[in-house]
């Protein structure tokens, strides 16, 4: 029995305007034409198709390295990336605090007493 070639004329016809008309990965191309992805790649290098330029999203930035000191208050008041970011620096008045005494007293906030109930 002789072997049947599965690439017709047609199919290959299609494959070609898939691979160089469409953005379609060769695993698309491959489900639409009924045969798997390395089928669809084989294929594509025997009849010496171009190749593809795979647009790929860039890489986002690498997040910024902050450096804390280890001295110095540690409030910041602009956002960890800013060009400006900095620690306010001045000195930690209270051991064991990470904020100099004005930045400490934005932090505690002193709450009101409790009202004590009226004995009637
Ligand atoms: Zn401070």
């Amino acid at each position: 029995m002789a072997e049947v070639n599965w690439w017709t004329p047609e199919r290959v016809e299609r494959l070609t305007e898939l691979w160089e008309g469409t953005d379609a990965a060769a695993s698309q191309i491959g489900w639409i034409l009924g045969c798997t992805k390395n089928a669809v790649i084989g294929k594509v290098q025997r009849l010496g198709l171009r190749a593809r330029i795979i647009h790929t999203k860039p890489l986002p930035p690498p997040a910024p390295v902050i450096v804390f000191p280890t001295k110095g208050c540690l409030w910041a008041d602009r956002e960890p990336g800013d060009l400006d970011f900095a620690f306010c620096g001045k000195p930690v008045t209270k051991i064991g605090s990470p904020w100099c005494s004005d930045h400490r007293a934005r932090v505690y906030v002193r709450s009101a007493p409790p009202k004590l109930k009226s004995a009637d």
